[in-house]
């Protein structure tokens, strides 16, 4: 018989590669960006068009790639990173297989533009499935530029099989958090369809997770770190109550490169015991720096599972490294995380200096302690739990019989101390059902003592079950605009905003069409003022697309949060009596008055014991 075997053809072996290394855009993505990365880049930049279906582009301002490097860099196994397999073992790039580049230009329309730093001219080169479609001298600043069009344009069957706009878009942008959090010391931005979604200067590595996951992310983080003669431990997790019910932030970088481990989260969520509400997960950003020859990243093509030679080892310091975090910086838990100071500090104040901060540290916590420890500190953590709130109410006489005098006594200090609180009996009367203290707090009596509800918050909690059970009954009133208002947004949003229009429309909102850059509103609902929707909308597409979307993912839950959100009344409004009442009986009529729709509390009480001890 004749022989049979023959060699593929380069093009088909690199179209087998590809499938391999490129399952999607976001693949493209990390490649290209790692690339730019292992260039020395400072400064790098990522264009997406059509959630990379059409394009993806990186700029960076590194070293560049000679007239030769640039033609050779799209052969399979070309690498300028390994020369003998030793080098295999002591890996400081992030590339190494010299697969990525043949691979893409096998399925895309792939241009290069590079230029060496002491070149005047760079080169161009255009390959359109593996092949050399032109190459050319051209004008181009220093570093390299890799564009990747019509991904897929040849495999149509690979084409068809990427999900929704959104969906890859959101793989994207996780890679792209990944790539920009190991290296805070490199400027990113990201352009998406023209508009600028990330732009992240050269900072620190605290700042640079602020930048990425916002402002409120500052005062969740507790830092960790950790040296010892195997493993440096250094980053953040996030303070036990501010775990999340998704995965979404959870982050392990090895010596700088995005992994994943099932093993090693079980160690850091095994030192929150104890401290994490069930159903939660804590929120993560630590970095593990190992000599390289104790892993091997070789295991997986897409390289983000390492395996390390010592895993118990890592397992057991970094449990004891972030346990230990947790007991140091177990601060007394911070009431009102949304407080804004400049809102109540009455301005006289203001010249005053101000105190040094009390910090509670839990000296005797000793982290290598099993168990018991971490079981006590878990109880004290637990906030007493409220009594539900109808035994609040449960024989609270109506005017006249209790006390007049509940509030008579008490200064508040928005209050002018010369004259008397209250200026007549009907005052006083009125003031024992309920007062705003602080343009904050609703103060009310109770049978047992006092109740102080959080304004913004409570009414957060009412919005919150009023949307749902208009989105569930799908009976939300509409008002019809006169003119209809035309709100600018990208193509994105307009699409997450399309995701959600039957929900939307069930609570109210009417919209009659969108172009690719406009949203077209005519009728929104009774509670919300025209001025806000722009506001309403910007909000819920910023929390969609914060939201990972996997399977505790509900729009309904998060489009009425959102809402609510938005919409409640804010600190530092004044409410009338009759707001300050009504507020009160709605709390108390839904179904979970006891917290916000984010699991804040909406209200305390205090007894008249718990204040006779005061007086002691
Ligand atoms: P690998 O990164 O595994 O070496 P790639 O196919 O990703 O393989 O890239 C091949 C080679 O092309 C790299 O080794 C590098 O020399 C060169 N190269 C790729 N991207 C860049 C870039 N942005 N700047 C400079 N050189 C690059
Ligand atoms: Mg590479």
């Amino acid at each position: 018989m004749a022989d049979i075997i023959q060699l593929l053809p380069d093009h088909v072996a690199n179209q087998i590669a590809a499938g391999e290394v490129v399952q999607r855009p976001a693949s493209v993505v990390k490649e290209l960006l790692e690339n730019a990365i292992d260039a020395g880049a400072s400064q790098i930049k990522l264009i997406i068009k059509d959630a990379g279906k059409t394009l993806v582009q990186v700029i960076d301002n590194g070293k560049g790639m000679s007239t030769t490097d640039a033609r050779l860099s799209f052969e399979r196994h070309a690498t300028s990173k390994i020369k003998t397999a030793d080098d295999l073992f002591k890996l400081n790039t992030k590339g190494f297989r010299g697969e990525a580049l043949a691979s893409i230009a096998a399925i895309a329309h792939v241009e290069l533009k590079t230029k060496l730093e002491e070149d005047n001219l760079g080169n161009t080169i255009v390959i359109e499935g593996s092949q050399v479609a032109s190459q050319d001298i051209v004008v181009t600043p220093k570093g390299t530029s890799i564009s990747v069009k019509n991904l897929f344009f040849n495999i149509p069957a690979r084409r068809n099989f990427l999900k929704s706009d959104t969906v890859e878009l959101r793989h994207i942008i996780d890679e792209f958090h990944r790539v920009a959090l190991a290296h805070p010391d490199i400027g990113f931005a990201l352009y998406n369809n023209g508009s600028e979604t990330f732009n992240l200067p050269i900072t620190n590595y605290r700042q640079r997770i602020v930048n990425i996951f916002g402002n409120k992310t500052n005062e969740k983080l507790v830092p960790v770190e950790e040296v010892t003669e195997v493993l440096e431990i250094s980053g953040f997790v996030c303070k036990p109550e501010f775990a999340k019910k998704t995965r979404g932030e959870q982050f392990f970088f090895v010596n700088n490169r995005f992994i994943k481990s099932a093993y090693l989260n079980h160690a850091v969520v095994s030192a929150f015991d104890g401290l994490l509400k069930t159903g939660t997960h804590p929120s993560y950003f630590l970095n593990l720096t190992v000599d390289p020859q104790s892993i091997d990243i070789n295991i997986h093509p897409t390289k983000t599972e390492v395996k390390f030679d010592d895993e118990h080892t890592l397992y057991a310091l970094l449990r004891s490294a972030v346990k230990h975090s947790l007991g140091q910086f177990n601060i007394a838990p911070v009431l009102d995380f949304d407080h804004d100071a400049n809102l109540d500090m009455p301005y006289k104040y203001d010249a005053k200096r101000a105190g040094s901060p009390n910090i509670e540290v839990d000296r005797s916590f000793n982290p290598f302690q099993e168990e018991t420890n971490s079981r006590a500190r878990a109880v004290a953590y637990k906030k007493e739990p409220v009594t539900t709130w109808e035994s609040l109410y449960v024989g609270l006489e109506s005017k006249g019989t209790s006390t007049p005098s509940d509030f008579s006594e008490v200064r508040f200090e928005s209050e002018p101390e010369t004259s008397s609180m209250f200026k007549n009996v009907q005052d006083i009367e009125s003031a024992r059902t309920t007062y705003q203290l602080h343009n904050k707090y609703i103060v009310s009596t109770i049978k047992s003592g006092m109740l102080v509800i959080d304004q913004h918050r409570a009414h957060q909690r009412i919005l919150y079950e009023d949307f749902l059970k208009n989105m569930t009954v799908k009976e939300g009133i509409s008002q019809q605009l006169l003119f209809p208002l035309k709100l600018p947004f990208s193509a994105n949003e307009i699409e997450v905003i399309c995701q959600l229009q039957d929900d939307l429309q069930h609570t109210g909102f009417v919209f009659s069409s969108h172009a690719e850059d406009t949203l077209e509103v005519t009728g929104v609902p009774v509670s919300v003022p025209e001025s806000e929707v722009s506001i309403i909308l910007e909000q819920l597409i910023s929390d969609v697309e914060n939201e990972v979307p996997d399977s505790n993912f509900s729009a309904t839950d998060l489009l009425a949060k959102s809402m609510a959100k938005s919409l409640a009344i804010k600190t530092g409004q004044v409410l009338q009596k009759e707001e300050q009442e009504h507020l009160v009986n709605k709390l108390f009529a839904c179904k979970e008055p006891n917290t916000s729709p984010t699991n804040r509390t909406t209200f305390v009480t205090m007894s008249v014991d718990e204040l006779d001890k005061k007086f002691i």
